[in-house]
């Protein structure tokens, strides 16, 4: 797929680079490429998810603001649902932040790497991004360069755990962040679940009224297929993000799955539980690979230098079918994969491939 001259020249010029995106999921045995859960809903809600979805009456407009879920979610975390905005997946949202507060000539600071949505959708809506890049050795935040940087910015785009890396922010840093600038500060808290307890910025939104917490029912949820996202903020905010969205983009059916999602929340702890001690035994066994280097991260998914990525990721999809991210084009990921914690035995299938082919290419 590739825009033809002909119509590209009828495109906006800043939509010059764009090329159709095809997250080249290719189907395969393993997927370990998209960090999504790959157990699926807890067998405890399926019978009841089915009967509430054969209940969604789909003639009918969903209700553009999600209050149902709203509701849910604003019970959950003690706050009211004017402190939430339900989108189509967090991947809208983010879009919507800086349609509402980026655009042509303000300026977006980004942390690379970073998820790659940041500095796409910033720059088809015209931002000038600022790029403050992460240490090459282990990927923290260079704060104090964060802190002047988001002194003139219009929006300062956080993500913790990070995305690809898996770093933590402390929240006296973020803190810090939202004192030193006029703008609006995201904090991109897609990973959340996976961290310890008290990583969450989500009490910080008192303190700063500009500050916007994102979340997603994508990774740790099971649901990235029905696209469900909320940020919390202020009401001011959440009615900036209200007035730009598109009125109904989140469906009926995927209303009704995140709420029954949030009803169920403690039915998904055994998984998070599996998921983080699998990411400790999954370090461990990769490590112990010849010429590996495992980064050390709060998701639910490792970074890890290993030499020649695309190849080694080409070779895992063609003789193992296993399906891991390429990121080595990512700023300061030069060699590096990123891998998914699936369940244990996609896990130790993709470590005993990895030994076999570094091993080979030796
Ligand atoms: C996956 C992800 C999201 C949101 O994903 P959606 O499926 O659009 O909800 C947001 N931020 C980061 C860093 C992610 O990795």
């Amino acid at each position: 797929m590739a825009i033809p001259d002909s119509i590209r020249a009828l495109m906006r010029p800043e939509l010059a680079e764009l090329e159709p995106y095809d997250g080249s999921l290719a189907s395969c045995d393993v997927m370990l490429a998209a960090n999504e859960n790959n157990f699926g809903l807890p067998m405890s809600l399926a019978d009841e998810l089915s009967r509430a979805l054969a209940e969604v009456e789909l003639n009918r407009y969903p209700d553009p603001l999600s209050n149902g879920l709203r509701d849910l979610l604003a019970a959950e975390l003690g706050l009211s649902r004017d402190n939430i905005c339900v989108g189509n997946g967090g991947d809208e949202l983010i879009y919507n932040l800086l349609l509402a507060f980026g655009g042509a000539g303000r300026k977006v600071v980004d942390l690379p790497p970073s998820f790659a949505v940041y500095g796409l959708y910033a720059r088809m809506l015209g931002c000038e991004v600022v790029e403050v890049p992460r240490a090459a050795e282990d990927f923290e935040a260079d704060v104090d360069a964060v802190v002047v940087a988001a002194s003139s910015a219009d929006v300062v785009l956080l993500t913790s755990p990070n995305n690809p890396s898996g770093n933590l922010l402390a929240r006296e840093d973020v803190a810090r962040i939202c004192e030193a600038t006029r703008g609006v500060v995201l904090v991109d808290e897609a990973y959340i679940d996976f961290a310890p307890a008290g990583s969450s910025c989500i009490d910080l939104i008192e303190r700063f009224e500009r500050l916007v917490v994102l979340r997603t029912f994508s990774k740790a949820y099971a649901l990235a297929g029905a696209r469900c996202g909320y940020v919390i903020s202020s009401p001011g905010v959440i009615d900036a993000f209200a007035a730009v969205r598109q009125p109904y983009s989140v469906n009926r059916l995927t209303q009704a799955a995140a709420e029954l999602v949030v009803r169920h929340r403690e039915d998904f702890a055994p998984f998070i539980d599996m998921t983080i001690s699998e990411r400790a035994r999954m370090a461990d066994a990769l490590a112990d690979i010849e010429g590996v280097r495992v980064f050390p991260g709060w998701g639910n998914f490792l970074l890890v230098r290993v030499g020649p990525a695309t190849e080694v990721r080409a070779r895992l999809l063609g003789e193992h079918s296993i399906l891991v991210r390429d990121v080595s084009g990512a700023p300061g990921c030069a060699g590096c994969l990123r891998i998914s914690v699936g369940k244990p035995t996609e896990n130790d299938m993709l470590v005993a491939a990895l030994r076999q082919i570094l091993e080979e290419e030796r």
